[in-house]
Protein backbone atom coordinates (compact mmCIF):
# COMPACT_ATOMS: atom_id res chain seq x y z
CA UNK A 1 0.00 0.00 0.00
CA UNK A 2 1.49 3.26 -0.80
CA UNK A 3 2.04 5.63 1.81
CA UNK A 4 2.51 9.58 1.73
CA UNK A 5 4.02 11.29 5.03
CA UNK A 6 2.83 14.97 4.32
CA UNK A 7 4.46 17.38 7.05
CA UNK A 8 3.58 20.62 5.35
CA UNK A 9 6.13 23.59 5.54
CA UNK A 10 8.57 21.75 7.13
CA UNK A 11 10.09 18.68 7.53
CA UNK A 12 9.59 17.50 11.19
CA UNK A 13 11.94 15.56 12.67
CA UNK A 14 9.14 12.97 13.93
CA UNK A 15 7.41 12.50 10.35
CA UNK A 16 11.49 11.30 8.70
CA UNK A 17 11.33 8.70 11.65
CA UNK A 18 8.35 7.58 10.72
CA UNK A 19 8.67 7.47 7.13
CA UNK A 20 12.06 5.10 8.23
CA UNK A 21 10.19 2.96 10.50
CA UNK A 22 7.51 2.40 7.48
CA UNK A 23 9.99 1.86 4.71
CA UNK A 24 12.03 -0.42 7.38
CA UNK A 25 8.24 -2.44 7.96
CA UNK A 26 8.07 -3.54 4.03
CA UNK A 27 6.22 -0.43 3.35
CA UNK A 28 6.36 2.09 0.23
CA UNK A 29 6.64 4.99 1.33
CA UNK A 30 7.52 8.45 0.44
CA UNK A 31 7.85 12.09 2.69
CA UNK A 32 7.19 15.32 1.10
CA UNK A 33 6.45 19.33 2.27
CA UNK A 34 3.89 19.78 -0.45
CA UNK A 35 0.15 19.90 0.15
CA UNK A 36 -0.69 18.46 -3.35
CA UNK A 37 0.44 14.89 -3.18
CA UNK A 38 -1.62 12.12 -1.32
CA UNK A 39 -1.21 8.33 -1.03
CA UNK A 40 -3.36 5.46 -0.79
CA UNK A 41 -2.94 6.26 3.02
CA UNK A 42 -2.08 9.84 4.42
CA UNK A 43 0.12 10.37 7.25
CA UNK A 44 -0.25 14.29 7.96
CA UNK A 45 2.12 15.82 10.41
CA UNK A 46 1.07 18.87 12.36
CA UNK A 47 3.22 21.18 14.64
CA UNK A 48 1.05 24.12 15.66
CA UNK A 49 -2.81 24.32 16.30
CA UNK A 50 -2.80 26.83 14.07
CA UNK A 51 -2.22 24.51 11.31
CA UNK A 52 -5.65 23.09 12.31
CA UNK A 53 -7.34 26.20 10.52
CA UNK A 54 -5.24 26.55 7.95
CA UNK A 55 -7.61 26.97 4.36
CA UNK A 56 -4.82 24.85 2.59
CA UNK A 57 -4.83 21.85 5.26
CA UNK A 58 -8.55 21.41 6.00
CA UNK A 59 -8.95 21.24 2.03
CA UNK A 60 -6.37 18.56 1.97
CA UNK A 61 -7.46 16.19 4.58
CA UNK A 62 -10.97 16.87 2.51
CA UNK A 63 -9.70 15.87 -0.36
CA UNK A 64 -7.77 12.33 1.15
CA UNK A 65 -8.49 9.06 1.25
CA UNK A 66 -7.20 7.37 4.27
CA UNK A 67 -5.83 10.02 6.18
CA UNK A 68 -4.43 10.13 9.66
CA UNK A 69 -3.18 13.31 11.61
CA UNK A 70 0.14 13.39 14.13
CA UNK A 71 2.15 15.84 16.13
CA UNK A 72 1.41 17.62 19.30
CA UNK A 73 -1.87 18.54 18.22
CA UNK A 74 -2.76 14.96 19.40
CA UNK A 75 -2.96 15.75 22.82
CA UNK A 76 -6.64 17.05 22.51
CA UNK A 77 -8.36 14.71 19.56
CA UNK A 78 -11.00 15.71 19.43
CA UNK A 79 -10.23 19.23 17.92
CA UNK A 80 -8.19 17.16 15.34
CA UNK A 81 -11.48 15.54 14.51
CA UNK A 82 -13.89 18.46 14.85
CA UNK A 83 -12.18 20.56 12.70
CA UNK A 84 -10.34 18.09 10.02
CA UNK A 85 -11.51 15.43 8.13
CA UNK A 86 -9.38 13.08 8.93
CA UNK A 87 -9.66 8.88 9.59
CA UNK A 88 -7.86 9.09 12.95
CA UNK A 89 -5.41 10.94 15.05
CA UNK A 90 -2.20 9.90 16.79
CA UNK A 91 -2.47 10.82 20.26
CA UNK A 92 0.98 10.12 21.40
CA UNK A 93 4.66 9.11 19.96
CA UNK A 94 4.21 7.47 16.40
CA UNK A 95 6.57 4.63 16.08
CA UNK A 96 4.74 1.91 17.13
CA UNK A 97 1.41 2.73 16.14
CA UNK A 98 1.96 4.38 12.70
CA UNK A 99 2.68 0.93 10.83
CA UNK A 100 -0.44 -0.49 12.89
CA UNK A 101 -2.13 2.56 11.61
CA UNK A 102 -1.49 2.02 7.86
CA UNK A 103 -2.17 -1.78 8.07
CA UNK A 104 -5.00 -1.78 9.70
CA UNK A 105 -6.94 1.36 10.26
CA UNK A 106 -7.64 3.25 13.52
CA UNK A 107 -9.29 0.80 15.71
CA UNK A 108 -9.56 0.29 19.02
CA UNK A 109 -6.66 -2.46 19.38
CA UNK A 110 -4.01 0.15 18.73
CA UNK A 111 -2.98 1.89 21.60
CA UNK A 112 -2.43 5.58 21.64
CA UNK A 113 -5.56 6.76 18.82
CA UNK A 114 -8.35 8.75 19.09
CA UNK A 115 -11.11 7.95 15.97
CA UNK A 116 -14.85 8.46 15.52
CA UNK A 117 -17.43 5.94 15.86
CA UNK A 118 -20.85 7.70 14.79
CA UNK A 119 -21.21 10.32 16.72
CA UNK A 120 -18.25 9.48 19.55
CA UNK A 121 -14.90 9.66 19.96
CA UNK A 122 -13.05 6.64 20.63
CA UNK A 123 -9.73 6.76 22.24
CA UNK A 124 -7.39 4.27 23.52
CA UNK A 125 -4.14 5.17 25.59
CA UNK A 126 -0.97 6.12 24.55
CA UNK A 127 1.83 3.81 25.51
CA UNK A 128 5.41 5.94 25.97
CA UNK A 129 8.14 4.17 23.99
CA UNK A 130 10.44 2.44 26.36
CA UNK A 131 13.54 2.57 23.74
CA UNK A 132 13.83 5.11 21.83
CA UNK A 133 16.61 4.36 19.48
CA UNK A 134 14.92 4.07 15.90
CA UNK A 135 15.37 3.21 12.40
CA UNK A 136 17.16 5.38 10.25
CA UNK A 137 15.02 8.39 9.15
CA UNK A 138 13.92 8.40 5.86
CA UNK A 139 16.14 11.62 4.35
CA UNK A 140 14.45 12.98 1.47
CA UNK A 141 16.60 14.47 -1.03
CA UNK A 142 15.31 18.54 -0.69
CA UNK A 143 16.36 18.28 3.45
CA UNK A 144 19.73 19.72 2.60
CA UNK A 145 18.19 22.61 1.23
CA UNK A 146 15.53 23.12 3.91
CA UNK A 147 16.24 26.19 6.57
CA UNK A 148 15.15 26.15 10.05
CA UNK A 149 16.08 28.76 11.87
CA UNK A 150 19.36 28.61 10.23
CA UNK A 151 19.63 24.19 10.50
CA UNK A 152 18.90 21.81 7.89
CA UNK A 153 16.77 20.00 10.34
CA UNK A 154 16.41 19.14 14.68
CA UNK A 155 17.51 16.27 15.53
CA UNK A 156 16.20 14.56 19.12
CA UNK A 157 18.69 13.51 21.35
CA UNK A 158 16.10 12.30 23.83
CA UNK A 159 12.63 13.42 24.89
CA UNK A 160 11.19 14.54 28.11
CA UNK A 161 11.19 17.69 30.25
CA UNK A 162 11.94 17.58 34.36
CA UNK A 163 9.76 21.28 33.89
CA UNK A 164 6.49 21.39 34.47
CA UNK A 165 6.03 25.41 33.10
CA UNK A 166 2.00 25.85 32.05
CA UNK A 167 2.64 26.84 28.47
CA UNK A 168 4.46 24.06 27.53
CA UNK A 169 3.28 20.92 25.67
CA UNK A 170 6.81 19.30 25.87
CA UNK A 171 6.31 17.50 29.51
CA UNK A 172 2.81 16.55 28.57
CA UNK A 173 3.27 14.74 25.00
CA UNK A 174 6.79 13.29 26.37
CA UNK A 175 6.21 12.80 29.66
CA UNK A 176 8.52 14.42 32.65
CA UNK A 177 11.22 11.54 32.38
CA UNK A 178 13.52 11.72 30.14
CA UNK A 179 14.19 8.91 27.87
CA UNK A 180 17.87 9.19 25.85
CA UNK A 181 18.50 7.99 22.50
CA UNK A 182 21.89 5.93 22.53
CA UNK A 183 25.12 8.17 21.49
CA UNK A 184 25.50 5.28 18.74
CA UNK A 185 21.97 5.50 16.88
CA UNK A 186 22.64 9.07 17.24
CA UNK A 187 25.81 9.15 15.49
CA UNK A 188 24.54 6.95 12.79
CA UNK A 189 22.20 8.63 12.04
CA UNK A 190 23.71 12.52 11.14
CA UNK A 191 26.93 10.42 9.28
CA UNK A 192 24.22 9.13 7.11
CA UNK A 193 22.05 12.70 7.21
CA UNK A 194 25.82 14.26 6.40
CA UNK A 195 26.18 11.62 3.58
CA UNK A 196 22.96 13.06 2.03
CA UNK A 197 23.88 16.60 1.78
CA UNK A 198 22.86 17.50 5.22
CA UNK A 199 25.35 20.18 6.33
CA UNK A 200 23.82 21.85 9.51
CA UNK A 201 22.02 20.20 12.27
CA UNK A 202 20.22 21.38 15.33
CA UNK A 203 19.55 19.52 18.55
CA UNK A 204 15.94 19.85 19.33
CA UNK A 205 14.49 19.62 23.10
CA UNK A 206 13.62 21.61 26.17
CA UNK A 207 17.07 21.49 27.09
CA UNK A 208 19.88 19.88 25.76
CA UNK A 209 21.91 19.10 28.20
CA UNK A 210 19.56 16.38 29.94
CA UNK A 211 20.97 14.31 27.03
CA UNK A 212 21.30 10.88 29.15
CA UNK A 213 19.97 12.43 32.51
CA UNK A 214 19.75 10.22 34.79
CA UNK A 215 18.27 11.41 38.26
CA UNK A 216 21.23 13.83 37.81
CA UNK A 217 22.81 15.87 34.82
CA UNK A 218 25.01 14.02 32.95
CA UNK A 219 27.50 16.06 32.05
CA UNK A 220 30.10 13.92 30.04
CA UNK A 221 27.38 11.93 28.35
CA UNK A 222 26.44 15.91 27.20
CA UNK A 223 30.20 16.58 26.41
CA UNK A 224 30.67 13.71 24.34
CA UNK A 225 28.17 13.94 22.49
CA UNK A 226 28.50 17.77 21.17
CA UNK A 227 32.12 16.31 20.76
CA UNK A 228 31.23 13.81 18.42
CA UNK A 229 29.16 15.82 16.30
CA UNK A 230 31.60 18.50 16.00
CA UNK A 231 33.80 15.93 14.78
CA UNK A 232 30.90 14.93 11.95
CA UNK A 233 29.74 18.15 10.87
CA UNK A 234 32.11 20.94 12.08
CA UNK A 235 31.66 23.13 15.25
CA UNK A 236 30.08 25.61 12.51
CA UNK A 237 27.49 23.50 11.41
CA UNK A 238 26.39 22.42 14.94
CA UNK A 239 24.02 23.59 17.48
CA UNK A 240 22.52 23.08 20.29
CA UNK A 241 19.99 26.39 21.26
CA UNK A 242 17.64 25.28 23.86
CA UNK A 243 18.86 25.50 27.00
CA UNK A 244 17.17 25.65 30.62
CA UNK A 245 19.08 28.05 32.70
CA UNK A 246 19.56 25.79 35.86
CA UNK A 247 20.85 23.22 33.69
CA UNK A 248 24.24 24.84 32.18
CA UNK A 249 27.37 25.34 34.24
CA UNK A 250 30.96 26.36 33.39
CA UNK A 251 31.50 23.03 31.53
CA UNK A 252 28.69 23.10 29.57
CA UNK A 253 28.99 26.16 28.44
CA UNK A 254 32.45 25.87 27.63
CA UNK A 255 31.53 22.69 25.30
CA UNK A 256 28.91 24.63 23.64
CA UNK A 257 31.40 27.38 22.87
CA UNK A 258 33.74 24.89 21.81
CA UNK A 259 32.04 22.32 19.76
CA UNK A 260 29.47 24.66 18.17
CA UNK A 261 28.07 27.77 16.45
CA UNK A 262 28.06 28.89 20.28
CA UNK A 263 25.15 30.31 21.04
CA UNK A 264 22.23 29.46 23.38
CA UNK A 265 18.72 30.26 24.02
CA UNK A 266 17.33 30.70 27.39
CA UNK A 267 13.52 30.86 27.84
CA UNK A 268 13.49 33.55 30.11
CA UNK A 269 9.77 34.12 29.68
CA UNK A 270 9.26 37.34 32.10
CA UNK A 271 11.33 39.47 34.01
CA UNK A 272 8.40 39.29 36.79
CA UNK A 273 9.03 36.65 39.55
CA UNK A 274 5.45 36.64 39.93
CA UNK A 275 4.70 35.82 36.45
CA UNK A 276 7.41 32.91 36.25
CA UNK A 277 5.32 31.53 39.23
CA UNK A 278 2.44 31.61 37.49
CA UNK A 279 4.38 29.81 34.86
CA UNK A 280 5.58 27.36 36.93
CA UNK A 281 8.82 28.25 35.52
CA UNK A 282 10.83 26.78 38.77
CA UNK A 283 13.31 29.87 38.10
CA UNK A 284 13.89 33.44 38.79
CA UNK A 285 14.69 36.34 37.52
CA UNK A 286 18.04 36.41 39.69
CA UNK A 287 19.02 32.47 38.39
CA UNK A 288 18.24 33.81 34.56
CA UNK A 289 20.52 36.76 35.22
CA UNK A 290 23.30 34.54 36.18
CA UNK A 291 22.83 32.22 33.78
CA UNK A 292 23.25 34.72 31.19
CA UNK A 293 26.35 36.42 32.90
CA UNK A 294 27.98 32.67 33.08
CA UNK A 295 27.12 32.11 29.36
CA UNK A 296 28.83 35.15 28.27
CA UNK A 297 31.83 34.93 30.74
CA UNK A 298 32.25 31.70 29.04
CA UNK A 299 32.47 33.40 25.19
CA UNK A 300 28.56 31.96 24.07
CA UNK A 301 26.45 34.23 22.64
CA UNK A 302 22.98 34.49 24.16
CA UNK A 303 19.51 34.69 22.67
CA UNK A 304 16.19 35.19 24.82
CA UNK A 305 13.11 34.47 24.37
CA UNK A 306 10.36 36.12 25.95
CA UNK A 307 6.09 35.24 26.64
CA UNK A 308 3.60 39.15 27.41
CA UNK A 309 0.17 38.65 27.58
CA UNK A 310 0.13 35.93 30.02
CA UNK A 311 -2.79 36.09 32.45
CA UNK A 312 -2.28 38.24 35.21
CA UNK A 313 0.51 40.14 33.75
CA UNK A 314 0.27 43.44 34.60
CA UNK A 315 2.45 46.77 33.68
CA UNK A 316 4.80 46.51 36.37
CA UNK A 317 5.24 42.87 35.40
CA UNK A 318 5.91 44.12 31.59
CA UNK A 319 8.18 46.95 33.00
CA UNK A 320 10.38 44.18 35.43
CA UNK A 321 10.78 42.09 31.88
CA UNK A 322 11.76 45.45 29.79
CA UNK A 323 14.06 46.26 32.71
CA UNK A 324 15.56 42.71 32.99
CA UNK A 325 16.41 42.95 28.77
CA UNK A 326 17.99 46.13 29.98
CA UNK A 327 20.56 44.42 31.81
CA UNK A 328 21.34 41.54 30.88
CA UNK A 329 21.55 42.85 27.14
CA UNK A 330 21.27 40.04 25.21
CA UNK A 331 22.35 39.17 22.01
CA UNK A 332 19.26 38.60 20.47
CA UNK A 333 15.29 38.20 21.78
CA UNK A 334 12.36 36.35 20.39
CA UNK A 335 9.18 37.34 21.79
CA UNK A 336 5.59 35.77 21.96
CA UNK A 337 2.12 36.16 22.99
CA UNK A 338 0.96 33.54 25.18
CA UNK A 339 -0.84 31.12 23.21
CA UNK A 340 -2.93 29.01 24.99
CA UNK A 341 -2.31 25.73 23.70
CA UNK A 342 -4.68 22.71 24.09
CA UNK A 343 -3.40 20.24 26.40
CA UNK A 344 -1.44 22.50 28.83
CA UNK A 345 -2.68 24.53 31.73
CA UNK A 346 -2.30 27.88 30.53
CA UNK A 347 -4.89 26.72 28.27
CA UNK A 348 -7.81 25.73 31.03
CA UNK A 349 -6.12 29.54 32.59
CA UNK A 350 -7.16 31.34 29.89
CA UNK A 351 -10.61 29.97 29.25
CA UNK A 352 -11.57 30.94 32.96
CA UNK A 353 -9.88 34.12 32.35
CA UNK A 354 -12.88 36.71 31.62
CA UNK A 355 -12.74 38.39 28.48
CA UNK A 356 -12.38 41.78 29.78
CA UNK A 357 -9.30 40.58 31.46
CA UNK A 358 -7.64 39.32 28.49
CA UNK A 359 -4.69 41.27 26.99
CA UNK A 360 -5.52 40.24 23.74
CA UNK A 361 -8.77 41.47 23.69
CA UNK A 362 -7.85 44.82 25.69
CA UNK A 363 -7.25 47.77 23.19
CA UNK A 364 -3.59 49.33 24.04
CA UNK A 365 -4.04 52.92 24.92
CA UNK A 366 -1.16 54.17 25.80
CA UNK A 367 2.19 55.24 23.36
CA UNK A 368 1.07 52.79 20.81
CA UNK A 369 -2.60 53.65 20.93
CA UNK A 370 -2.39 55.10 17.06
CA UNK A 371 -1.51 51.80 15.96
CA UNK A 372 -5.12 49.88 16.79
CA UNK A 373 -3.18 46.89 18.96
CA UNK A 374 -4.02 45.31 21.52
CA UNK A 375 -2.59 45.24 25.06
CA UNK A 376 -0.52 41.71 24.02
CA UNK A 377 0.31 43.04 21.00
CA UNK A 378 2.05 46.18 21.64
CA UNK A 379 3.79 44.40 24.41
CA UNK A 380 4.92 41.75 21.98
CA UNK A 381 6.02 44.72 19.05
CA UNK A 382 7.27 46.85 22.31
CA UNK A 383 9.74 44.09 23.56
CA UNK A 384 11.01 43.52 19.80
CA UNK A 385 11.85 46.90 19.57
CA UNK A 386 13.48 47.63 22.76
CA UNK A 387 15.68 43.90 22.56
CA UNK A 388 16.81 45.95 19.09
CA UNK A 389 18.39 48.92 21.84
CA UNK A 390 19.56 46.85 24.88
CA UNK A 391 22.25 44.48 22.52
CA UNK A 392 25.76 44.49 23.51
CA UNK A 393 26.02 46.92 20.44
CA UNK A 394 22.82 47.98 19.93
CA UNK A 395 21.41 48.43 16.36
CA UNK A 396 19.20 50.82 14.71
CA UNK A 397 15.56 50.23 13.95
CA UNK A 398 14.78 51.40 10.33
CA UNK A 399 11.46 51.63 8.65
CA UNK A 400 11.81 48.33 7.71
CA UNK A 401 12.65 46.15 10.93
CA UNK A 402 9.75 48.65 12.50
CA UNK A 403 7.34 47.50 10.23
CA UNK A 404 8.68 43.62 10.10
CA UNK A 405 8.10 43.68 14.01
CA UNK A 406 4.75 45.67 13.16
CA UNK A 407 3.49 42.44 11.27
CA UNK A 408 4.94 40.20 13.71
CA UNK A 409 2.88 41.41 16.75
CA UNK A 410 -0.02 41.69 14.43
CA UNK A 411 -0.01 37.86 13.41
CA UNK A 412 0.67 36.80 16.79
CA UNK A 413 -2.08 38.37 17.89
CA UNK A 414 -4.60 36.99 15.31
CA UNK A 415 -3.47 33.86 14.85
CA UNK A 416 -3.65 33.56 19.62
CA UNK A 417 -6.96 34.71 19.11
CA UNK A 418 -7.91 32.01 16.37
CA UNK A 419 -6.44 29.34 19.27
CA UNK A 420 -8.62 30.96 21.67
CA UNK A 421 -11.68 30.59 19.54
CA UNK A 422 -10.62 26.91 19.21
CA UNK A 423 -10.72 26.11 22.71
CA UNK A 424 -13.72 27.90 23.82
CA UNK A 425 -15.01 26.35 21.01
CA UNK A 426 -13.91 22.71 22.51
CA UNK A 427 -13.89 24.03 26.06
CA UNK A 428 -15.39 20.82 27.78
CA UNK A 429 -12.22 18.84 25.92
CA UNK A 430 -9.44 21.33 27.96
CA UNK A 431 -8.72 20.07 31.29
S1 LIG B 1 9.45 25.39 28.35
FE1 LIG B 1 11.33 24.23 28.28
S2 LIG B 1 11.79 23.85 30.43
FE2 LIG B 1 9.64 24.42 30.38
S3 LIG B 1 8.54 22.48 30.24
FE3 LIG B 1 8.87 23.22 28.15
S4 LIG B 1 10.71 22.24 27.45
FE4 LIG B 1 10.65 22.07 29.67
Amino acid sequence: MKTTIVSPKIYTYGSLVLGGVLRDRGHSVSITRDLRSRGEVTLLSLFSTSQLLDPEIREFAKGSSRIYVGGPVGLVPEIVLGELDVDGVVMGEGEEVAPDLVERGACAEIPGVAFRRGEVVVKTEPVPIADLDHAMPLIPQDLRSQNVRGANVYIETHRGCLGGCTFCQVPRFFGRSIRSRSLENILAEVREMKRRGVSRVAVSGGTGSLFGYGGTVNKEAFIDLLEALAEILGPKNLSVPDMRVDFVDEEILEAVRRCTVGWVFFGIESGSEGILKAMKKGTTPEKNMEAVKLARRCGVKVGGSFIVGYPGETEEDYQATLDFMEEAMLDDVFASVAEPIPGTPLARDALDLPRGDNLLYREEVGDYRALKLSVAEARCFNLLLHGMSCRPVPRIVDDRAYSAFLEEARVQGRDVRRVMELIEKYREYIV
